[in-house]
């Protein structure tokens, strides 16, 4: 059933930006062997390809050449080991329910990072990230294989060499692994981060893991638009990091200027709050725009393709430059073009 190979496939719905893409060939395979199958196959023939998992950090072309790969390995499960519990997932499963089932059960170390759409596949990727936690800092070791040859290998939080939405798997490692599943490690103690933003507010004293989990649910429903009714891939831009000099210069002219100190002279800037100074929030151009209420998500309105937001986001991120002198870096990646 897994290794169903399907011919000029539909993507635009596999897609949280909603743009138009078919792909050559489709398959969505639900375990090990078979997903080494397809890796033989596409090198046999010669096919590019692409890795899927939810496409909410993803800007798809309206033709991709050769073989979509989407994981579907939907399994996990849970392993004592004295106050810790590790959560063995394959990487087919959506990470957002099991945050809340994990919560759920009163484990911590995930709960910030509820609502973050996608597949558990690609959460290493950027090493997914939100209020004041990264998923980095709950990984016990990625399970990949090796598109080369089909060997298998566990990583270690160390080689995985994660920092902010960065790893291993955007450098050395791109293009070269499939993730096929993550082991995590979470603790039954309470251990609340509650320190960013008002979460702190927002939960009770002494909040359950579920309790903290559901106020960052209300708090980012607020605030970041539903892909489901308006297409978007969260933060368009990672926040910049700039050096202290120049964060220095930028507050002299804007004092209010959010900005934070990452340690060795360098300071990160809030991309949405360089992007609302250029006065593009809520600017809307064909079909897309800067979202009205959060400056960092670019949305489309439907109608649009790839070529079309690239372009758009070019503008929003020339502005900045031209104001601030600060560069901006997407943080959607690009599949490959049609040649
Ligand atoms: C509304 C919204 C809010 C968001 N909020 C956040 C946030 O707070 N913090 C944050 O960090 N991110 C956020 N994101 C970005 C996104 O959700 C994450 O980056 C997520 O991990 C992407 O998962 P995905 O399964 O959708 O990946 P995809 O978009 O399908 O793929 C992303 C990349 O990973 C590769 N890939 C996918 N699966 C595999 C695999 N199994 N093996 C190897 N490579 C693979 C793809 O080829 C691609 O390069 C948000 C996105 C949206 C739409």
């Amino acid at each position: 059933m897994s290794e169903i190979l399907l011919a000029d496939h539909d993507l635009s719905r596999a897609n949280t930006l909603g743009l138009p893409c078919r792909a050559e060939h489709f398959a969505a395979p639900a375990a090990i062997e078979p997903l080494r199958r397809l890796l033989r196959l596409a090198s046999e023939q010669a096919w590019p390809l692409t890795l899927l998992g939810g496409g909410s950090n993803l800007i798809l072309p309206a033709h991709l050449p050769g073989l979509v790969l989407q994981p579907a390995l939907r399994h996990w499960w849970l392993e004592s080991r004295g106050d810790s519990v590790l959560v063995h997932v394959g990487a087919g499963v959506e990470w957002h329910p099991l945050v809340m089932a994990l919560a759920g059960r009163g484990l911590w170390g995930t709960e910030n990072l509820a609502l973050i759409p996608g597949h558990c596949g690609a959460a290493p990727i950027q090493n997914i990230g939100a209020y004041g936690v990264e998923l980095g800092e709950v990984i016990e070791a990625v399970h990949v294989l090796f598109i080369e040859d089909g060997s298998s290998a566990v990583l270690t939080p160390e080689a995985c060499a994660f920092g902010y939405r960065d790893s291993i798997f955007k450098r050395e490692l791109e293009g070269r692994v499939v993730i096929t599943g993550l082991s995590l490690r979470l603790s039954r103690e309470a251990a609340p981060r509650l320190a960013y933003g008002d979460l702190a507010r927002r939960v009770g004293a002494n909040p359950s893991p579920l309790e903290v989990a559901q106020a960052v649910c209300a708090i980012r429903r607020e605030k970041l638009p539903d892909p489901v009714e308006l297409g978007n891939a969260g933060s368009f831009f990672k926040n910049p990091i700039v050096s202290r000099d120049q964060a220095l210069e930028l507050l002299e002219d804007c004092p209010d200027m959010p900005h934070f100190d990452v340690g060795d002279g360098q300071i990160k800037l809030a991309a949405g709050w360089l992007i609302e100074r250029c006065g593009l929030k809520g600017w809307r151009e064909g079909h897309f725009g800067v979202h009205s209420r959060q400056a960092l998500v670019l949305v489309h309105f439907g109608g649009g393709d790839a070529g079309e937001l690239l372009l758009f986001a070019d503008h929003v991120a020339e502005s900045v430059q031209a104001r601030f002198g600060v560069t901006l870096e997407r943080e959607p990646r690009l599949a490959i073009e049609s040649p």
